[in-house]
């Protein structure tokens, strides 16, 4: 479970002046002033043993582009020291990050995330430091920085106390395996569009009945995979 020191997230990568990026702002921002949760960013390049602090090479077999070094990133993970948080790196090929795993990871004490660059990452490196590859996606970022604060931010949000309702966190997308019902607020009219009227009845069992049924209705419409099969 979360330490009472809060959850501590270290990254390695190339550009540590990413970080906090968004995630020094708002709500997560404040956590982290308060405490709740930490980041560190540790220069992956400052583990580089040779006078021109190189950290990439060129692929085995030939190819396009450059490949991050499997001995500059290794003495970097250990630089950590004994460390039993989990040790992601980000990936396209990776496993795709889901609310569930995004839960998972909220539970811990913190994460350890490798932010990739160039072509990728020397598979022996992910073998042997037991790198779990973890993707945002189905596209390819230039680095795995931006992956890193997508994860860090679906992560802190959900910390005990980050977000001021707690409730706003359980009735949303993916939370019960459907996408959010449509929301609304005031005026009461816009543009000649009006509010539907059961969501200003005050009839709560009516208001969570038409909120379940938008609910599966989006959900069929744009994410079916979502829905459980019968069979
Ligand atoms: N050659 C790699 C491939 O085809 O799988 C893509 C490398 S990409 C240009 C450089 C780095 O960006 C990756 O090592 C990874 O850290 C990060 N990255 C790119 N797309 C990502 C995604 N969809 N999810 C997570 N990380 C991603």
């Amino acid at each position: 479970m979360t330490s009472a020191s809060g959850f501590k997230a270290t990254v390695l990568t190339l550009y540590p002046d990413m970080f906090p990026g968004h995630l020094g702002a708002s709500l997560a921002g404040k956590a982290l002033e308060r405490g709740q949760w930490s980041i560190d960013a540790v220069q992956i390049r400052d583990f580089s043993e040779d006078k021109h602090r190189t950290v990439d090479d060129t692929p085995a077999g030939g190819g396009a582009g450059m490949v991050l070094k499997p001995d500059v990133l290794a003495r970097a993970i250990d630089s950590l020291g004994e460390d039993d948080r989990p040790r992601l790196l980000m990936s396209p090929r990776g496993k795709p990050l889901t609310q569930e795993k995004v839960r998972e990871l909220a539970a811990k004490d913190g994460v350890v995330i490798v932010c990739g660059r160039f072509e990728g990452v020397d598979q022996r490196v992910i073998d042997a430091r037991l790198l779990e590859e973890v993707s945002i996606g189905d596209y390819v970022l230039s680095g795995g920085e931006p992956a890193a604060l997508t994860l860090l931010d679906a992560v802190v949000r959900i910390l005990p106390g980050v977000m001021g309702n707690a409730l706003s966190g359980t009735h949303e997308s993916f939370e019960n395996g459907l996408l959010e019902h449509p929301q609304y607020t005031r005026p009461q009219v816009f543009e000649g569009r009006e509010i539907p009227p059961v969501l200003t009845s005050g009839n709560h069992g009516a208001i969570e009945k038409w909120r379940l049924e938008q609910a599966l209705r989006l959900t069929a419409r744009r994410r079916p995979d979502l829905l459980p099969k019968d069979d």
